[in-house]
């Protein structure tokens, strides 16, 4: 589940994770479903050219997804907006890039990529796991969304990397596109194929998209000027998944282990490294309060604490229980004043350093408390 692409990954190294189109052509038009919760929706899967170049992604391969997976993933979306409905604000028009089946979903820019059905290393599981993926992806949406208003810096990292994203994905289609036609003219050369309609046709497709991609490659120089705050991309990665999974979990009407539960229906238990990270998103598992647990400095796991010590008080109590999309605003706002509170010394705050981590989920959790108590009045004349 990436939060989206680092800006650290240089900018043409990008081409073999970049599995998906801007084939906004193929929008799906789903008349029934109404109100839209998005823009546009297209189906597409990577397909294996075998020109022994790896995976490649085919930008010709279709997969019909129906109006019916469309609803079934915009009811989940639409249910998350009504959670948070008047608090925090929603991405007016995110893009969802539905397929079949895949082994992970992440945010790209404001494109949720994700599967009808997740699969890890050949386990299925049951679709209906996949909806807290869903709303965990769509809580980084929501997540970028209010955090573009509420910091600069935000604004600016977010503006730069959708123009990146946006940017990469045309060059990794045009570049796709040039090593199929290659292949293809490659092929009928070797047989001695008498098709010369066909070898002419690519051959000029080959010279244009070539042309184009020059243009391109020179093009992406401007990205070497923009500042895509590496340090604060670097820094957010563990609230914002924090984040998403609290998404995740309200969504799933308070259900701690939601997102552990997916993770560990799709067979990963049996991975001694996945076995943590299974610990580590259940918001419920005791082994995560801070003085009982082992640090992990991986941004999905590194806020375990705060999930335990979030559940303990705040999800799984009666007060709270009416509320979930105020514990849900509530968070938000913590992670808000936390990053404007570090923000100045981020070129200090090494996230690789256990110590840091302990630090910040400390941080972050006597913040929450704060933050909670000053309703707390409010809460008790319920
Ligand atoms: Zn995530």
């Amino acid at each position: 589940m990436l939060q989206n692409f680092k800006a650290k990954l240089t900018l043409f190294g990008l081409l073999l994770v970049a599995s998906f189109s801007l084939a906004a052509q193929d929008a799906l038009n789903c008349p029934n479903w109404v109100p839209k919760t998005f823009k546009a929706v297209y189906s597409e899967k990577a397909g294996l050219l075998g020109n022994g170049g790896g995976s490649w992604w085919d930008p010709d391969y279709k997969t019909p997804i129906t109006c019916e997976q469309v609803g079934t993933v915009g009811t989940v979306l639409q249910e998350v907006n009504k959670l948070v409905d008047g608090k925090l604000g929603v991405p007016k028009t995110p893009y969802l890039n539905l397929i079949d089946e895949d082994g992970n979903a992440y945010l790209a820019g404001n494109i949720i990529n994700v599967p009808m059905k997740i699969i890890f290393d050949g386990y299925g599981k049951h679709p209906i796991y996949t909806h807290a993926v869903w709303a965990h992806e769509y809580g980084h949406a929501i997540f970028g969304h209010n955090m573009k208003y509420a910091l600069k810096d935000w604004a600016e990292m977010d503006r730069n990397m959708k123009s990146y994203i946006e940017f990469m994905m045309k060059y990794t289609l045009r570049a796709t596109r040039l090593q199929k036609y290659a292949y293809e003219l490659d092929q009928l050369k070797k047989a001695h194929s008498d098709d010369l309609e066909r070898i002419n046709y690519l051959a000029k497709q080959i010279d244009q998209i070539q042309e184009q991609i020059n243009a391109m490659e020179k093009e992406s120089e401007k990205f070497n000027d923009l500042n895509f705050h590496d340090d604060l991309n670097t820094f957010s990665g563990g609230y914002n998944e924090l984040f998403a999974d609290t998404v995740a979990v309200m969504h799933a009407g308070g259900k701690g282990d939601i997102i552990a539960d997916s993770l560990f229906r799709t067979g990963l238990w049996e991975d001694k490294n996945y076995k943590s990270m299974i610990k580590n998103r259940d918001f419920t598992n005791r082994e995560n309060r801070i003085e009982r647990w082992k640090v992990v400095t991986e941004e999905h796991d590194n806020f375990a604490p705060t999930r335990y010590h979030l559940y303990k008080y705040y999800i799984d109590n009666p007060i709270y229980r009416r509320y979930k999309g105020y514990v849900v605003y509530k968070l938000f706002i913590s992670i808000k004043l936390e990053f404007e509170k570090y923000l100045p010394a981020l070129n200090k705050i090494d996230m690789e350093d256990p110590d840091t981590i302990v630090y910040l989920n400390k941080s972050l959790m006597k913040r929450i408390d704060e933050e909670f108590a000053k309703d707390k009045k409010y809460f008790s004349q319920k």
